[in-house]
């Protein structure tokens, strides 16, 4: 059996740690495209000028148009030879920092989040969307980013549903993973899309990666509701650090390496409902995270342990939550029948997956959310 693990080079997460930018851009070439949205590299401008001015390295702006298309990537590689940049730096949130990836596809870049709204960041991956916003492509890259840079002070500077919402993507993680380790299944870290296929590809999770996404979860419980205070107020505490340690570094590591299972997959599968879309990806799927405890008849206490803790920091609980009123069975079905597509992480369960045993758990799931919530707000 084979096992493998995979991370960035270098993960570095302090308060003003931009100011260090140029000198992990020096230690790869002497300059950078940086891919963010305008708004984005305005907010923090200042120090990159600073950072730039003392690492003597040369930074070009690559305002992103704010959707990671085929077109965008490749006017965005084209600005980078203009420049001679020899380093990309992917700045911002998930689509800034996903074109970012596929720009540099696999060579020399840096991923400096604004926000700590999902887990995305130190994985090998990439999701590519159409001009009109429908999903596209994934996308693989030989190795992983290279650095990994938090600025805490410009993450407690974003408005807190970003960290909540990182919160609702770290909650699914140990979950997946146990479920993936459970049912013995393969984990992206073996690269299943991407290069190596056959005798070098599929993979197993690694203890390394179990233990993260384990931990990712006691963190998120421990600490997320004196985090998501801090990030109201816009200042750094201790939780928030860990918070976003939690939410980027030990998902992250905690999801590729120890493997998705059902909540990404009904998180998919979402998609065919109006309402959801208005929703981050995280708040959505601490919504599927529910759905997938109720499938596998978890233990009462985590399901409770879940609700509890999403309603004390404002997380979905139901469908409702996620502006979907009124719904009917066939909706779900089609809901549960695009989460059950072959390719689908929901197959990574420990058990046989159909359409309508996934259907039923939504159900379930949504009812509980809004009976729960209903019964805490009488208190
Ligand atoms: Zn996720």
């Amino acid at each position: 059996m084979r096992k493998a693990f995979i991370s960035p080079s270098k993960y570095v997460q302090g308060e003003d740690e931009l100011l260090n930018l140029g000198f992990y851009i020096k230690s790869l070439g002497e300059s950078a495209l940086i891919i963010g949205n305008k708004a984005d590299i305005d907010r923090v401008q200042d120090k990159l000028d600073q950072t730039a001015e003392k690492y003597n390295v040369k930074l070009h702006r690559g305002d992103f148009g704010g959707e990671a298309t085929r077109e965008e990537v490749k006017r965005l590689k084209e600005l980078a030879k203009e420049r001679g940049a020899d380093v990309v730096v992917g700045l911002g949130g998930g689509k800034a920092i996903d074109t970012s990836k596929v720009v540099a596809d696999g060579k020399n870049i840096i991923i400096c989040p604004t926000i700590a709204a999902q887990d995305a960041p130190t994985s090998h991956s990439a999701v590519l969307y159409t001009a009109d916003h429908q999903f596209d492509d994934y996308a693989y890259f030989i190795k992983n980013p290279d650095v990994v840079l938090m600025d805490t002070t410009v993450i407690a500077q974003a408005p807190s549903r970003f960290l909540v919402a990182g919160m609702g993507d770290c909650l699914a993680t140990y979950y997946e993973a146990r479920a993936t380790r459970q049912s013995n299944s393969n984990v992206n870290a073996g690269l299943p899309n991407g290069y190596h296929t056959g005798d070098t590809g599929p993979a197993k999770g690694t203890i390394a990666a179990m233990t993260l996404a384990e931990k990712s979860l006691e963190v998120i419980l421990e600490k997320g509701y004196d985090a998501k205070i801090a990030a109201d107020y816009n200042v750094v505490t201790q939780a928030l650090e860990d918070i976003v340690e939690a939410n980027t570094l030990l998902s992250g590591l905690g999801f590729e390496s120890g493997g998705l299972a059902a909540a990404h997959a009904i998180y998919n599968g979402l998609t065919v409902l109006d309402g959801p879309g208005n929703y981050y990806h995280g708040e959505q799927v601490a919504f599927t995270t529910l759905v997938q405890l109720v499938l596998e008849d978890a233990p009462k206490s985590e399901v409770e342990e879940l609700l509890d803790f999403s309603l004390s920091v404002g997380l979905p609980v139901s469908l409702a939550d996620l502006d979907v009123q009124e719904v009917n069975y066939e909706e779900i079905l089609k809901v549960a029948k695009k989460a059950c597509i072959p390719e689908e992480s929901i197959h990574s369960m420990p058990f046989e997956i159909t359409e309508e045993a996934v259907a039923n758990a939504i159900i379930v799931a949504d009812a509980m959310g809004r009976d729960y919530k209903a019964r805490k707000q009488e208190k």
